[in-house]
């Protein structure tokens, strides 16, 4: 990268890959760490004088650095540049999470706070930008290479747009990407926040090494992602897996889009903590009654705490959860045979009751073929997925030539 004073603060123009194969060579540092000089050209299936004059490319650009050994030039290691920083971000519906890692997407910090996010696009991308001041203010990077970022809806990824997100009001065709070029001054990447979470995961959680994957979202909202042959699979226009507003069954329950019937409508955060209201104002459970008489409202998350505490209305709704989850996942896993699936968002935390009963439905739902193989487990990485995951979205970016 080269260097340059601005209004006497030094700022990196961030240089790129010239070349597939120097972008291959990032790939690699970033996903297997520091190699020997040595060995890399075995690794990278190239000649050691091939080699050496695009590893002093990167190195001028400022990308990667060779540090010398006494023991020799082939002893010498190979890693990428330490000032390398990506900024992870994490839209919800109700919160914001943002982190800065390092070239090989380490989580350096992170910080977030509750926010909804029909505040609007300015405001929610205002939080953002004054998250990301905080960190950098802590020390944690001078300057971004790059930011990705993953909102809770549709987005066309090549423009840099959510595309009517039906969460989102006030955020339709908003130019996120080009309002956080601006405000970060680094190469921005925008998509949607399942297949943000999903490249968490599969850079560092529980889908490492596991080509064909389904990763669903269970939260406010409901969505999946799909990788393909390790990689993610995102359709004709970017909106593969937005499985939210598919109709799951015949209930009259309505949903934020206006249909009625929809996955959101009958299996997310939203829905359970509905119908756990009810089952509080009822009398049916004691223990939801008591958090609704104290906090004023009851989220997943109080059914959770409660179906601890053994509640039985509250075991009874997680498990009805799991088994309309499962209805979906079975249609999904049956589409796509899928050889993982990985269970991510808020409603995880209903834990090990919640995935019992979803495996239990896949598993009588799905063609034995299918599932013969097939482990369902919840996610590695709990809310640093999306932060992990904006980063691998960015650096994918600026790592391919
Ligand atoms: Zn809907």
């Amino acid at each position: 990268m080269r260097r340059r004073v601005q209004e006497g603060v030094q700022r990196v123009h961030i240089a790129r890959p010239e070349t597939p194969l120097q972008a291959r060579l990032l790939r690699l540092l970033r996903d297997r760490g520091p190699q020997a000089r040595g060995g890399l050209a075995e690794v990278a299936d190239l000649s050691r004088t091939r080699l050496g004059a695009e590893l002093d490319r990167l190195a001028v650009a400022g990308l990667l650095e060779v540090r010398r050994s006494d023991a020799g030039r082939h002893s010498a290691t190979v890693d990428l540049h330490p000032d390398l920083r990506f900024l992870g971000v994490d839209v919800g519906a109700t919160s914001v999470d943002v982190g800065v890692t390092d070239g090989r997407l380490r989580l350096l910090g992170r910080r977030g706070r509750e926010l909804d996010v029909r505040e609007g696009p300015a405001v929610v991308l205002d939080a953002v930008v004054a998250l990301w001041r905080e960190l950098r203010a802590e020390g944690r990077a001078v300057e971004l290479h790059g930011a990705g970022i993953g909102l809770p809806g549709p987005v066309a990824s090549d423009e840099g747009v959510p595309v009517a997100p039906p969460l989102m009001p006030g955020w339709d065709r908003y130019p996120v990407r080009d309002h956080l070029v601006r405000a970060l001054g680094c190469t921005v990447v925008v998509d949607n926040d399942v297949n943000v979470l999903a490249l968490g995961e599969h850079h560092a959680g529980a889908a490492r090494g596991v080509d064909d994957v389904l990763f669903v979202k269970l939260g406010t909202g409901v969505g999946a992602a799909v990788f393909l042959g390790g990689r993610p699979y995102r359709g004709a226009t970017g909106s593969a897996g937005d499985v939210g507003h598919l109709g799951l069954d015949d209930s009259a329950e309505p949903c934020p889009c206006g249909a009625r019937g929809c996955v959101e409508a009958v299996v997310s955060g939203a829905a359970l903590a509905r119908t756990a209201t009810a089952a509080a104002r009822s009398g049916a459970s004691p223990v939801l009654a008591r958090r609704l008489a104290a906090a004023g409202r009851v989220t997943a998350r109080d059914v959770a705490a409660a179906a601890t505490e053994a509640d039985p209305e509250a075991v009874r709704l997680v498990r009805e959860s799991g088994r309309r989850v499962g209805r979906l996942l079975a249609t999904l896993v049956s589409f796509a045979n899928p050889g993982l699936v990985v269970l991510c968002g808020g409603m995880t935390g209903l834990g090990h009751t919640l995935l019992a009963e979803v495996r239990a439905e896949v598993y009588r739902r799905s063609p034995p073929l299918a599932t013969g193989d097939l482990p369902i487990v919840l996610s590695e990485l709990g809310t640093a997925a999306g932060l992990v995951g904006g980063a691998r979205l960015v650096s994918d970016h600026l790592f391919a030539a």
